[in-house]
């Protein structure tokens, strides 16, 4: 396959151009999970202090399995898709009880585990254990397409197979772990989504793209997800001690485990704010005074949310949530979403 012949240079552009970054200096397995874990949907300078701190409270699996759920979402606060959070934890407490703490060593059983799926058992089994396993991550399949000259959609399980299947003969038995990294490396620095610099590229005799002037016309991606639009109206309600009520979202779905203020959700319609206003006339809410409104966009939502102080407490009894009243030290410890972290500053917790 002529493909192979240019994995030399890919495997020599990697040593001399790589970003030196503390996960790649380390064959844990565990460090290494925890990094790939915090860099899915995270730019590296933004999980960069994530890895560190997530490490420094947690350096070892069995700190993460000992823990409570919500000082592991504490550490995650921020990051977002909790979800990777609660797993991580469900797969430490079951390696630490099933296996002694000690990380699986190959592909098929660290896919086994919780929210691990193939890239990044792939990532863990050829960086800490050089298995010969290719990672297929978003920048990998940017590279496949473009250099396979391929159009088929990349958000695919079929493309996916195929980049594998591709990969699989081309990764050197010696050196998986620095191909893995090298062929995401140059996604990140070269063949990056616009304006790819084939002119330094290590795949470029052999690249389809290049070859046919394709580059800004691959990979092909058909976009799916329809954003949906919702108001969240949130309320604040504060006890004569002056605590606040909060409450936690339950452990799966957006946000699972994460603590908010009491809240209610519309989907976004013509008769929105008729729906509102009947919402706070049914509870008997008469005076409530707007204290902030903020935006906010997940993948698959689009939030206008509304911060409203509520003086008569009562109300809380017909929403049917379970109520936590907390002090302003209880509130800061509580882990909280972005959306909630916005609102923050709106409010001044009184200490009692
Ligand atoms: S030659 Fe250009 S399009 Fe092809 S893999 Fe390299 S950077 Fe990407």
């Amino acid at each position: 396959m002529e493909e192979e012949g240019v994995i030399p240079k890919l495997l020599t552009w990697y040593e001399i151009n790589h970003r030196l970054l503390p996960w790649r200096e380390t064959k844990n397995p565990y460090e290494i999970w925890v990094s790939e874990m915090i860099l899915q949907q995270t730019r590296v300078d933004q999980g960069l202090p994530y890895y560190k701190r997530f490490l420094d409270k947690f350096p070892q699996i069995t700190d993460l399995a000992v823990a409570e759920e919500t000082e592991v979402l504490a550490v995650w606060q921020g990051l977002g898709y909790y979800a990777r959070a609660r797993n991580m934890h469900k797969a430490a407490k079951t390696i630490c009880n099933e296996r002694s703490g000690i990380f699986p060593d190959t592909f098929e059983e660290i896919k086994r585990l919780p929210g691990i799926g193939p890239y990044t058992a792939a990532a863990i089994a050829s960086f800490a254990f050089k298995e010969k396993v290719p990672c297929v991550d978003g920048n990998v399949k940017r590279v496949v397409a473009r250099w396979k000259g391929w159009s088929d959609d990349i958000g695919t399980a079929r493309f996916f197979n195929l980049s594998f299947d591709f990969l699989e003969t081309v990764i050197p038995g010696a050196s998986p772990d620095v191909f893995n990294q090298a062929m995401m490396e140059l996604g990140s620095l070269v063949c990056t989504p616009h304006s790819p610099n084939c002119r330094v590229c290590p795949l470029m005799e052999t690249c389809e793209a290049a070859r046919l002037g394709k580059q800004s016309e691959l990979p092909v991606k058909i976009k799916k997800t329809k954003v949906s639009k919702v108001q969240i109206h949130y309320l604040l309600l504060r006890n004569p001690d002056g605590e606040v009520a909060f409450t936690q979202r339950p452990s799966n779905g957006v946000w699972g485990g994460l603590y908010e203020l009491p809240s209610v959700e519309f989907p976004e319609s013509k008769n929105t704010t008729a729906r509102v206003n009947l919402f706070f006339e049914n509870l008997g809410i008469e005076n409530k005074v707007l204290i902030a409104n903020e935006s906010h966009l997940l993948s698959h939502k689009k939030i206008e949310a509304f911060l409203w102080k509520v003086s008569d407490i009562s109300v809380l009894e017909d929403l049917g949530l379970k109520i936590q009243w907390a002090k302003k030290e209880q509130i800061k410890s509580f882990p909280k979403h972005k959306l909630m972290l916005k609102f923050v500053p709106y409010w001044d917790v009184k200490s009692s």
